[in-house]
């Protein structure tokens, strides 16, 4: 649609934007930890015990550090890193992801993994689909500041005409669905309306930079895919990702739902 390609026309031009500034920022901050660094040596080799000065010195470390890992991100937004598509066992990375997850996710928030036996394979590249579900799970985190749980739920989908009718944004086809559901603090429908827009944040500035779910725009549009989000103020977050059975595989088929979406086989 117009929307969906003046969407990815202003994520092209800001993607180029924002890496050319990333590039030349980052370099500039290694001339600063350079100088901390040798600021650093020279009161050691001077045998200066000055704890002020060591303490400030320490300090601009760590705000250059931040700096420098947040034009990581940004360089790693705007370098569109060519995809490297694979056949995928989703639930297989998935559960692979769960370690990392419930790290990620700390020790007030529940993870539980929902499987789908069947499940299609899906063609994406993987450390991608990975980086787009860690996305998805620090998001859910930062809505679940007192603890709560977070559901990873793979299924089959068949989506047909009937359905798209109602749902324009998925077309018809047969997906594999990875949902993602928190028990957050959820989201305005103006939220809502804005999730994907590279740089829209709610998050104080120094926490959100407002390119996760960019990010994950871009992938799953990139893969072939749709991703939606549900969300209700106060009760929590869906967001799910539909991404296209890989056609020429040997996945098992033995499931026959039909008609809308999350049908489990
Ligand atoms: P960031 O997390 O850096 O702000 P994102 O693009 O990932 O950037 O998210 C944009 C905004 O969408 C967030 O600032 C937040 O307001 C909202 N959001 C995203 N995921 C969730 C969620 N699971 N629960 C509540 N709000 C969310």
């Amino acid at each position: 649609t117009q929307e969906a390609l003046r969407q990815s026309q202003k994520m092209e031009a800001i993607g180029q934007l924002t890496g050319g500034i990333a590039h030349d920022f980052n370099n500039l901050l290694t001339v600063v930890t350079g100088n901390i660094d040798m600021a650093v040596r020279a009161l050691d080799t001077a045998g200066v015990a000055e704890a002020r000065s060591r303490r400030a010195l320490e300090n601009a470390m760590k705000g250059a550090e931040r700096a420098a890992s947040l034009t990581h991100r940004l360089l790693a937004f705007s370098r569109r890193q060519p995809l490297a598509p694979k056949a995928i066992d989703v639930d297989r990375l998935v559960l692979g992801m769960s370690d990392m997850l419930s790290r990620s996710l700390g020790e007030t928030i529940r993870l539980e993994i929902v499987t789908s036996p069947g499940l299609w394979r899906v063609e994406a590249d993987p450390n991608q689909l990975e980086s787009a579900l860690l996305n998805l799970a620090v998001n859910a985190r930062d809505a679940m500041p007192d603890g709560g749980e977070l559901v990873v739920e793979t299924a089959n989908a068949r989506i047909d005409e009937a359905y798209t009718a109602v749902h324009a944004e998925v077309a018809a086809g047969q997906y594999v669905v990875i949902a993602v559901t928190d028990s957050g603090h959820g989201m305005s429908r103006e939220t809502v309306a804005h999730v994907f827009e590279p740089f829209f944040t709610t998050k104080e500035v120094g926490r959100g930079t407002g390119l996760g779910l960019s990010m994950v725009y871009g992938f799953v549009k990139q893969s072939g895919g749709h991703v939606k989000v549900y969300s209700e103020e106060g009760k929590g977050t869906t967001v799910k990702i539909y991404l296209p059975r890989m056609m020429n595989s040997q996945g098992a088929d033995d499931e026959a739902s039909n008609g809308a979406s999350l049908e489990k086989s």
